[in-house]
């Protein structure tokens, strides 16, 4: 009778994030009159049941952009680890991601020194899949499979030459090559093992980012599962026509 939602008290006050200087508040996008765009990963809201946001800036997150680690080694670019940017720190304020070729204005993975920069969600592809577009496991590469580097190749799903300096799917026993996007869209923040923080034991805030991310991970799994229900959880665990392979 008259009953207020206790947990609304205990989540009014919302949630700091570094990249916004207003604390983030739980937003459901079926409450807003407009789609709302993850200021992270650019994405629409993609029926996520809230959103970390500022209305009075317009700034929204998804769950997993919100907890995204700010440090990831990544098997693309082994020599340093990466920072997860905000902003680019380019003067455009945009940046060209390394692995699917796209200009960014939103959050980026990047090594400063070496002006490499990966999108959020292009961070979280997995480095060898099963799709249904193709019989066999394809696997990630970071540039052209081919010894002669000078070789032209096209996607074989949307026939499109591919640019060289970006990454593909492929598959070496029949020489089949697709875009990433052509392939699968990624599960925005979701990192698969192999890319996880690598424990490096001399760099003790390495380590600590480690441990963080290993409980972020656990915690985007929980939520994802609360949030999809039973049926999506059962794809979690048993996914049928797609599957990650976690080597
Ligand atoms: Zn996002
Ligand atoms: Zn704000
Ligand atoms: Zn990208
Ligand atoms: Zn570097
Ligand atoms: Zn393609
Ligand atoms: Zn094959």
């Amino acid at each position: 009778m008259g009953r207020q939602n206790q947990s609304t008290r205990a989540t009014s006050q919302g949630k700091q994030h570094f990249s916004h200087p207003h604390n983030l508040k739980i937003v459901n996008p079926a409450d807003q009159a407009k789609t709302l765009t993850c200021n992270a990963c650019e994405q629409p809201d993609n029926n996520n049941p809230y959103l970390h946001g500022c209305n009075s800036c317009q700034y929204y997150l998804h769950e997993n952009c919100f907890n995204s680690p700010r440090f990831l080694n990544h098997s693309s670019h082994p020599s340093h680890p990466l920072t997860l940017h905000q902003i680019p720190t380019y003067s455009s304020r945009s940046f060209t991601c390394k692995a699917c070729g796209s200009a960014g204005n939103g959050f980026c993975f990047s090594c400063a020194c070496c002006e490499f920069d990966i999108h959020l969600q292009c961070a979280s592809y997995p480095s060898s899949i099963l799709v249904d577009k193709h019989p066999h496991q394809l696997e990630l590469h970071f540039g052209s499979p081919y010894e002669d580097k000078s070789m032209a190749y096209v996607c074989d799903i949307c026939n499109v030459i591919m640019n060289k300096d970006n990454w593909l799917y492929y598959c070496a026993s029949c020489d089949f090559g697709s875009h990433l996007k052509c392939t699968i869209s990624p599960e925005v923040g979701v990192f698969p093992k192999q890319q996880r923080p690598i424990p490096n034991p001399t760099v003790n805030t390495i380590n600590a980012a480690n441990e963080a991310h290993e409980q972020i991970i656990a915690a985007q799994l929980r939520a994802q599962i609360e949030a999809r229900g039973r049926e999506a959880a059962l794809d979690l665990l048993r996914p049928s026509g797609r599957r990650y392979s976690y080597i």
